[in-house]
């Protein structure tokens, strides 16, 4: 029983506000009275001060391993460009892209990186995990008027297809008339980011093109 063994555990009781025993067993770690409806022989009480320093050390051992992880990708990203191309030209590009690796949200996929890099060597402007109402768009390219998104998968299912088009119809409207979403697929990328701004500006061409000939008939 809660109140016996409390006893003989020499466990501070009290009574709560509806007179029901209530116990007051040490935090295993600093050792301050932890309010309990019960005490249970053996267990773990945790203050809440020493339960928040618990949740923010997982934190950061979470962004730690995450941090790894990056860094990971990062040199899988300058490998992967390494075999397409010469990767000396790319040097300012990833110390840009070092410095903002641990940012929240940010490159989370090598393809993600490399189209970093490749934008940033070719001095495109652009913004990275734009949010646009609940979306988050990979990257914005201003000056082409592109919504650039790395697909890792191409999407099947009805449901997705849906989702997606809505997605972009919100992401579209609230960017206004004249821009673009373009999808470039992780293949495409792994093969060689250099092709990247030349496919975009062969889509730009061929739906304007499109646009024409729809506008003409
Ligand atoms: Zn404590």
């Amino acid at each position: 029983m809660s109140w016996r063994e409390a006893m003989e555990d020499g466990i501070p009781v009290g009574r709560d506000s509806r007179k029901y025993s209530c116990y007051y067993p040490p935090c295993h770690i600093c050792g301050a009275p932890v309010y309990s409806w019960s005490y249970i022989r053996g267990a773990q009480y945790t203050c809440k001060d020493c339960r928040t320093e618990l949740v923010r050390q997982a934190r950061e051992k979470g962004n730690a391993i995450s941090a790894d992880k990056k860094q990971k990708k990062l040199e899988d990203a300058v490998k992967r460009i390494s075999k397409v191309t010469d990767i000396a030209p790319y040097k300012d590009a990833i110390r840009l892209v070092t410095q903002n690796l641990n940012r929240r949200g940010w490159y989370q996929s090598t393809e993600e990186i490399m189209v970093a890099l490749e934008l940033i060597r070719r001095g495109i402007k652009a913004y990275h995990q734009v949010r646009i109402f609940e979306y988050a768009v990979d990257f914005i390219l201003p000056d082409m008027k592109v919504a650039l998104e790395i697909d890792g998968k191409i999407y099947h299912g009805k449901d997705k297809l849906e989702y997606q088009s809505v997605r972009d119809d919100v992401i579209m409207y609230k960017l206004g008339e004249g821009w673009e979403m373009i999808r470039i697929s992780t293949d495409n990328i792994n093969q060689n980011v250099t092709r990247l701004i030349p496919g975009i500006n062969a889509v730009l061409v061929r739906r304007s093109t499109t646009r024409k000939i729809v506008k003409s008939t």
